[in-house]
C-alpha cells in the first residue's frame, strides 16, 4: 500500500512494495457532501491483494465517506478533480457504467445494521443480494444456508431482523454480504458494540475471508490483531500510511491524530 497525498504533508507514510497489481487503486479522490462540507481531500492509496487494511482516525475524519466512495454508493469525486479522480477495484475503474460491477465485487457493511437491514425475516434480507445477482432460488437458498453457518446463525432464517440483538444484526449484515461472494470487503466499524465471544467469531470470519479487506475502526487493538496495513485519515486527508506496529507504535504521530498507541504497542 502505498499513500499518494500531495496536499500539505503526510506526517508518515512507509511504502510497501509489492509487484502484484493492487486489489484497490483510489487516485486523488475528493469530496464534499452537498451542504459544502468537505470530507475527503486528495486522498490516494493502494491496497495489495488479500491484504487487510485498517483506516483509523477521529471521528468526522472521512473514514466512512471514504468507505462509502469504494462500493460507488456516493456521486463522483468534485468536478474539479475529476480529470485526475479515480477508484479501480481488481482493475475496474468506478463510473456510472461500471457502478454495478464495482459493487458486485465490494461488499459493503454499514456501520448502523439498521441502515442494511430492510426486508422482514433474515433470510430475506440475506437473499435480497443473491437474487439480484440473478441466482437460481436454490443457490439463493443454499447460499442463505452457507453464509448463516459462516457467522454462527444457523437456524435464524425465519427470525424477524427487527428483533434481533445489535451483535446479531451485525452478523445479519455480514452474512447477506458473505452471500454475494464479494472480492473485497469494506466493512465500517464492523466491532462496535459485539460481546467478546461475537468479536472473537468476527475476527475469525474475516481472517478466513481470502479477499482484500479495508476496515474502519476506532478498535486500535483489533487492528494490531487482524491487520497489516494501516491508513491514517485525519481532517479528510492521508497522514499516515505503512504497517500497522510501525504506524501505531508512533506515540507523537498518534496523539497529533486524535489516536492512543494500542495497550498491545506500549513500550
Ligand atoms: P468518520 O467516519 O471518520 O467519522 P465521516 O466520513 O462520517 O467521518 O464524515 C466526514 C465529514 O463529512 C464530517 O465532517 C461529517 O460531518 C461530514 N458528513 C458526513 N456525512 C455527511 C452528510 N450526509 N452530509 C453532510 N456532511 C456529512
Amino acid at each position: 500500500m502505498v499513500g499518494l497525498a500531495s496536499l500539505g504533508s503526510p506526517d508518515r507514510i512507509i511504502p510497501v512494495n509489492s509487484d502484484a497489481a493492487p486489489a484497490i487503486d483510489v487516485r486523488s479522490l475528493s469530496f464534499a457532501y452537498s451542504a459544502g462540507q468537505t470530507a475527503l481531500t486528495e486522498i490516494g492509496f493502494q491496497v495489495a491483494d488479500g491484504s487487510r487494511t485498517a483506516i483509523v482516525g477521529p471521528s468526522g475524519a472521512g473514514k466512512s465517506t471514504l468507505l462509502m466512495h469504494l462500493n460507488g454508493l456516493l456521486p463522483e469525486p468534485l468536478p474539479k478533480d475529476s480529470h485526475r479522480a479515480s477508484i479501480s477495484i481488481h482493475g475496474v475503474a468506478l463510473a456510472k457504467n461500471s457502478a454495478a460491477e464495482i459493487r458486485r465485487r465490494v461488499g459493503f457493511m454499514f456501520q448502523d445494521p439498521d441502515d442494511q437491514l430492510f426486508c422482514p425475516t433474515v433470510r430475506e434480507d440475506i437473499a435480497f443480494g443473491p437474487l439480484n445477482l440473478g441466482l437460481s432460488r436454490d443457490e439463493v437458498l443454499a447460499r442463505v444456508e452457507s453464509s448463516l453457518k459462516q457467522v454462527g446463525l444457523t437456524g435464524y432464517e425465519f427470525r424477524s431482523t427487527l428483533q434481533l440483538s445489535v451483535g446479531e444484526k451485525r452478523r445479519v449484515c455480514l452474512a447477506g454480504v458473505l452471500a454475494c461472494r464479494p472480492d473485497v470487503l469494506a466493512l465500517d466499524e464492523p466491532f462496535t458494540n459485539l460481546d467478546p465471544r461475537a468479536r472473537r467469531s468476527l475476527i475469525e470470519i474475516l481472517r478466513e475471508f481470502p479477499g482484500s479487506q479495508v476496515i474502519a475502526t476506532h478498535d486500535l487493538d483489533l487492528v494490531v490483531e487482524l491487520c497489516d496495513q494501516v491508513i491514517v485519515l485525519d481532517e479528510g486527508q492521508v497522514r499516515a500510511t505503512g504497517p500497522v506496529r510501525e504506524i501505531l507504535s508512533d506515540a507523537p504521530l498518534m496523539e497529533r491524530h486524535g489516536l492512543e498507541v494500542p495497550y498491545q504497542l506500549r513500550g
